[in-house]
């Protein structure tokens, strides 16, 4: 039987992140085996194939190849792993987004006793370091969260693809990253368990802090230094903080409404072009609103999604004149049975997810500078 009270906190065994990071890839891969399958989708390997490749061969490790289907769905995984059960590969290697590693990590899961690495190629989710994938629908809803029993063996983040991205894209991990310090303190507060598989620790919990801190002060440069495509200590800054703390702070301490609501906006068509982080964010302006925030947070908060270009508004992640039934639909979902909007200390109702938008959406039009 489990010790009531269990604190836990896991993590990859390797992170590695810097300017020009893929070319160690064969260096760190050769150390977890000997023969890789590396999955990315086709305009990834557009600009990464070069130095995957020569640093692999450098390494003496073998290559196969993969394009990535676009969805972390369970067809994509099953064919994956098919084609990499095929090759005998002892690793499998996922570049790019967090889809893209999502499935790398489930494919490993399925076939077992291969190691796991994940080379995010965009600092947009915290999804690269954690023991658990987000499922999809064929349709691109979201369908379940899928726990494996280890995290990835090296997480590797060559910030120069970073600073390349489009800075949406760091944005948007920004709005991901920030939803880890007020879920992991609700978490906390009301003693839940974590993904982790228990009680949170001093030390995830602080990690949590320094993510949200390292945001706030750090936040907004890193932002101009990736619409001008440079590596800046801002950047790498921000970059550890979307990937290392963020993915550290919600395993380890726990997911709350901010994610369960971005799981209910994902069952709205109009919310489909928006990225996670860009829906999390609406999903921490409702968790601020039901968790009755005081005004001051609520702007600090504000304040710091307009500096960075985050969307605080509902027509800013395509719900403009969103009705009363599209909101209780999105409730709906956000409270399913098993979803993180649970692990708030209070009952949460289809209702409340639709009336907390509403008013956060009415505060966030009302206090825009025109
Ligand atoms: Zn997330």
């Amino acid at each position: 039987m489990k010790t009531i009270g269990t604190r836990m906190l896991i993590s990859p065994a390797k992170y590695v992140q810097g300017a020009g990071a893929m070319h160690e890839l064969g260096e760190h891969v050769a150390r977890l085996g000997e023969n890789v399958v590396v999955l990315a989708d086709k305009g990834v390997w557009e600009f990464v194939d070069a130095s995957v490749s020569e640093s692999l061969a450098a390494a003496g490790v073998r290559l196969t190849k993969e394009v990535f289907g676009g969805l972390c769905t369970q067809r994509e995984i099953d064919r994956v792993a098919a084609a990499a059960e095929e090759t005998g590969a002892d690793v499998i290697v996922g570049i790019g987004g967090g889809t893209a590693i999502d499935t790398a990590k489930a494919v490993g899961h399925a076939l077992g006793d291969i190691a796991v690495v994940s080379a995010p190629t965009v600092a947009s989710t915290d999804a690269p370091t954690s023991a658990l994938a987000v499922i999809y629908t064929d349709e691109g809803a979201f369908e379940r969260y899928s726990f494996f029993g280890r995290n990835p063996n090296l997480v590797l983040v060559d910030t120069a693809l970073v600073a390349r991205a489009p800075s949406r894209f760091i944005v948007s991990g920004m709005g991901d990253a920030l939803a880890t310090w007020y879920e992991a303190r609700v978490c906390v507060a009301a003693h839940r368990t974590a993904m982790a598989g228990g009680l949170a620790t001093e030390a995830s919990l602080s990690l949590a802090r320094l993510c949200w801190e390292t945001l706030m002060e750090y936040g907004p440069q890193a932002r101009l230094s990736a619409e001008a495509h440079v590596v800046t200590p801002a950047l790498e800054k921000v970059t550890e903080a979307n990937t290392l703390l963020s993915g550290l702070g919600f395993e380890s301490c726990g997911l709350a409404a901010a994610h369960g609501i971005h799981n209910g906006l994902t069952v709205s068509h109009r919310t489909h072009g928006m990225m996670h982080g860009e829906k999390v964010n609406m999903g921490t302006l409702a968790q601020l609103v039901l968790e009755g925030a005081p005004t001051d947070e609520l702007d600090t908060w504000l304040r710091f999604s307009r500096s960075v270009g985050l969307p605080t508004t509902l027509a800013e992640v395509g719900l403009a004149d969103a009705g009363r039934e599209e909101l209780l639909a999105v409730g709906r979902a956000a409270t399913a049975e098993g979803e993180t909007t649970h692990n708030m200390p209070f009952t949460v109702s289809a209702d409340m997810v639709a009336d907390a938008l509403t008013a956060g959406d009415a505060y966030a039009r009302a206090t825009a500078t025109p």
